[in-house]
């Protein structure tokens, strides 16, 4: 099913600011909201378009891949088999190369024909104090060479490959189909024009060998799962002097033995003694960069939330930083003492003489299950 271009979709010029986008949509959403056509099945197609465009256009990333690749850029569906491969390759060719014959494979007449090089997906395991920082990285991937013995000709050294006999040179034939004639790519030569007859006997024709670079990759600081990282021109050679495709490093990132990461912000658990629940007092914690305090006020329960301004992770863009979030467990002693134990009844003793006071929320409880059995 072909889709509807989302910049016609919104109604807006593909130079649109960001403020225009925003703007178009909520016009359009309020239309066709479903709240205001009750049982129309057209509107609720319509207003479904809207939002899956203002998706797309609304995210700098998606937007380009959109600009760039159109509807294959931004699938969700596609390639997404292999994704989650481990390091390294997941799959070779993903949802962008299928296209790329279409955008440069010019059929201006007598020409071969020009094809793109297809992308290439590199996985890149990161742990998390790299994605915060940042870092630099080099992966080794597949390349191609030049055959240095036919000098990329694909011909044995001493022939030439001769022009093709199907096509006369031109790498595309014409087909008659009923009142039409159909120009396509000549299936003898597959649009290169020539035909070798002895093949290279390094490169078996294909003019280049297959090899491994090494390429340094930087990670800017506060990359999170699942990012892009674009390196222009490094992905599979062109054909007939077609320009290469891109690499894109996908980032995943490594669970952390203590902080689990929400967007920009961390968390990690804060275990803290019951008398320093109880008394307040302050305790040590590891961030990101280095230790730090915090102040724990007294009478805090379990489940109460610190809150470190930027200790958390740094934007991608622009110079913001989350915030760290320590959530508080009260541990019970452990391996007690006779005298620890002694000091507790005695310690128990005395709250239980003003229960409410001491131990609001036992109390409640307490009532609340009087109330129930009642
Ligand atoms: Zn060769
Ligand atoms: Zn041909």
């Amino acid at each position: 099913m072909s889709k509807r271009d989302y910049y016609e979709v919104l109604g807006v010029n593909r130079d649109a600011a960001e403020e225009d986008i925003k703007k178009a949509y909520r016009k359009l959403a309020m239309k066709y909201h479903p709240d205001r056509n009750p049982d129309s099945k057209e509107a609720e197609d319509k207003f479904k378009q809207v939002k899956e465009a203002y998706e797309i256009l609304s995210d700098g990333q998606k937007r380009a891949a959109y600009d760039q690749f159109g509807h294959a850029g931004v699938d969700q569906n596609a390639g997404a088999g292999g994704f989650r491969g481990g390091q390294g390759f997941g799959d070779f060719s993903d949802a962008f190369s299928d296209i790329f014959g279409d955008i440069f494979g010019g059929s201006r007449g007598g020409r071969a024909q020009v094809f793109r090089g297809a992308d290439l997906r590199y996985n890149m395991e990161i742990s998390l104090e790299e994605a915060a920082r940042g870092c630099e990285r080099q992966i080794r991937i597949p390349a191609h060479e030049h055959c240095d013995t036919c000098h990329g000709t694909g011909a044995k050294p001493g022939t030439q490959p001769k022009t093709c006999a199907t096509c006369g040179g031109h790498g595309q034939v014409r087909m008659s189909q009923g009142f039409f004639s159909v120009q396509q790519t000549c299936p003898t030569c597959h649009g290169t024009g020539k035909q070798i007859t002895d093949p290279c006997p390094k490169c078996h024709g294909a003019g280049q060998i297959k090899t491994t670079k090494t390429l340094n990759v930087k990670i800017p600081a506060g990359v999170d799962e699942g990012d892009r990282i674009r390196l222009a021109g490094e992905g599979e050679p062109g054909e007939n002097g077609g320009p290469n495709g891109d690499l894109y490093v996908v980032t995943h990132i490594k669970p952390h033995a203590v902080f689990q990461r929400e967007a920009m912000d961390l968390h990690c658990e804060m275990p803290i003694s019951f008398t320093t629940a109880a008394l307040g007092g302050e305790v040590e914690i590891p961030t990101l960069d280095g230790m730090a305090k915090v102040k724990i006020s007294g009478e805090t329960q379990s489940g109460r939330v610190y809150r470190l301004r930027g200790k958390g992770i740094k934007a991608v863009r622009g110079n913001t930083y989350g915030d760290l979030m320590c959530h508080v467990v009260v541990e019970t002693p452990v391996n007690l003492t006779e005298r620890q134990k002694e000091l507790l009844r005695e310690f128990e003793e005395i709250s239980q003489q003003d229960v409410s006071a001491h131990n609001p929320r036992a109390k409640s409880f307490m009532d609340k299950l009087k109330d129930f059995f009642s």
